[in-house]
């Protein structure tokens, strides 16, 4: 199999953590260099910037981005006129207009962009949806709760606009409860709790109903800890489902369905690869946009001050 020369942009948490280790294991994947301003990874050529990396490195077919939403559209951008495929980390953008310029973009040089969600990868969810077209639904709760601390030391860019705040982990939720669910949720209200001296929410409660008029609630917060709880529970008439640790954890009525070790960042990179051998695109904005009828729909609440 020919390998895909891939270049990787934006090295901090999640290239490191998960990026790299999963590229590593992937047959169909060469790494051949990165950029990022501060950081280097050893055993690869290293650029202070993606439009560096482009010019120096045409061999590059691929280019994955790892950087917060903001700085990733240029990015972006620069990579598929470069003729480049693109893989986006989530959230795809900072905003919705971006994304639909980028699917453009990508149409019209014919390239493979994808949007991706690594929650959806996880290892209960495919079973979750599966066993949910059964089921006559009663009513879906999420709750996303985790320390702030832990998960985002130091990234100032969480807390400025397009940074998402709370809805940075809580994009994940929703990303699993549209792929899962049978039927498209609406929102109704949001309520969004903004710390006195920061631009972004550290929790959010939302209402949604499916199509069928199901109810779907929602609870996001970033003041919980030490032990994080990311987990959706669907009642129906004939039973309950819960998935928890992110979606890696698959309960129904109470008997273990799915339980793994996290395989979703190599689960991504297969799935890149299969895009860029069919030519196809994979882009689902429908967890953004329903952070962006969150803010559009929010109720402001002032809270008390975040000192990271
Ligand atoms: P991070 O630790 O802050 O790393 C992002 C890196 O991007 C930074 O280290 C920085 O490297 C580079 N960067 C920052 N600002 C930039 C700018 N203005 N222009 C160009 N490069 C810039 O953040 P992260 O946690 O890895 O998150 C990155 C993305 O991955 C986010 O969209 C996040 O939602 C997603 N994600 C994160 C996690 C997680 O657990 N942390 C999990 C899944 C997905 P240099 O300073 O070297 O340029």
């Amino acid at each position: 199999m020919k390998r895909i020369p891939l270049a990787l942009a934006g090295i901090g948490k999640i290239a490191r953590d998960q990026h790299l280790p999963a590229i590593a294991a992937d047959p169909r994947f060469e790494l051949v260099a990165c950029a990022s301003r501060n950081a280097t990874v050893e055993g690869v050529r290293n650029y202070p910037t993606l439009e560096a990396l482009l010019a120096a490195e045409p061999r590059i077919e691929a280019v994955s981005l790892c950087s917060p939403p903001l700085p990733r559209f240029a990015q972006a951008r620069a990579a598929l006129a470069a003729g480049k495929h693109v893989m986006l980390e989530k959230p795809p953008g900072g905003c919705l207009s971006e994304v639909r310029a980028l699917e453009e973009i990508a149409r019209t040089v014919d390239r493979t962009l994808f949007a991706s969600w690594h929650s959806r990868h996880a290892l209960g969810v495919e079973a979750a949806r599966t066993w949910l077209t059964t089921q006559d639904l009663r009513s879906v709760n999420v709750r996303w709760k985790e320390d702030v601390r832990r998960w985002h030391p130091g990234q100032a860019w969480i807390w400025e606009p397009g940074g998402l705040g709370v809805f940075d982990p809580g994009i994940n939720a929703l990303s699993i409860v549209t792929r899962i669910l049978p039927r498209e949720v609406a929102l109704v209200s949001s309520t969004l709790s903004f710390p006195s001296n920061r631009q972004m929410p550290i929790a959010a409660d939302l209402e949604l109903f499916d199509t069928a008029g199901v109810p779907v609630h929602v609870e996001f917060d970033w003041r919980h800890g030490p032990q994080e709880l990311w987990e959706i529970e669907v009642r129906s008439a004939d039973g309950a489902l819960l998935l928890s640790q992110g979606g890696n954890r698959l309960q129904i009525d109470g008997r273990e369905v799915a339980l793994g070790s996290v395989h979703e960042y190599p689960s991504l990179y297969s799935h890149w690869g299969g895009l860029i051998d069919r030519g196809e695109r994979d882009v689902d904005v429908r967890p953004l946009s329903l952070v962006a009828d969150a803010f559009l729909l929010g109720r402001r609440e002032i809270v008390e001050p975040f000192i990271d």
